[in-house]
């Protein structure tokens, strides 16, 4: 999955928690994923139309995208939330936990079968990036009911800013799933992924500026 792993972020971004730490705690894994691959411990290759949404042949993702990687990485990202973030409490990293590891429980919705189930172990995927149009409408609608949710939830201490900031991040994660799902296959593996973990990181810091119109802004 691609941008809709932010859905559960923003459905479940509560007060104690700023947006963006939500945002990134659901990108985790992608993260450490896009460092593997860079670094050579992971490997996709091109395959045109290897997907309908996308161009990329799994060879060897099950440090980043195994099962068991997930629960470890929840795990660790519960005790170093509670640890760097005592404020927002065991609830709170407990939270932060379960949002890493919907990573894995979306991208199982999304991949065709290449997520293992402990490195190197039998893989897994349900496949609906086989199919363009209900791959860009799932995508775009956990995303953009998430957004909404997250308003809804925090209305009584928005000011002016919050709407058009929160319509703001749909409008352009909307045009990245559209140009993200539509392009023609990349040279190679290096440049198709390179801008990536930039628009991740954009979205990131468009919800950290949702988080400061917010009255009594987390921070
Ligand atoms: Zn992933």
């Amino acid at each position: 999955m691609f941008i809709g792993h932010f859905g559960p972020a923003s459905f479940f971004a509560r007060r104690a928690l700023p947006l963006w730490h939500c945002f990134l705690a659901v990108q985790v894994i992608d993260y450490i994923f896009f460092a593997l691959i860079f670094l050579g411990f992971e490997h996709v290759e091109i395959l045109p139309d290897a997907t309908a949404v996308n161009h990329f042949h799994t060879i060897h993702i099950g440090y980043s995208h195994s099962l068991l990687s997930a629960v470890l990485l929840s795990v660790l990202a519960f005790f170093a939330y509670q640890r760097t973030n005592p404020a927002a409490g065991r609830s709170g990293a407990l939270l932060i936990g379960a949002l890493v590891f919907s990573h894995w429980l979306l991208d199982l919705v999304a991949h065709l079968p290449d997520l293992p189930l402990w490195p190197h172990g039998p893989v897994v995927g349900l496949g609906l990036w086989a199919f363009f149009w209900p791959s860009i409408l799932v995508e775009s609608a956990l995303f953009s009911v998430g957004a909404l949710v997250f308003f809804a939830l925090n209305r009584d201490r928005a000011t002016r800013w919050t709407l058009p900031a929160i319509l703001l991040l749909i409008g352009v994660a909307l045009a990245l799933v559209w140009v993200g799902f539509t392009g023609a296959a990349p040279r190679d593996v290096q440049s198709g992924l390179a801008a990536a973990p930039l628009v991740l990181l954009m979205l990131t810091g468009l919800a950290y500026l949702i988080d400061r119109t917010l009255k009594a802004a987390i921070r």
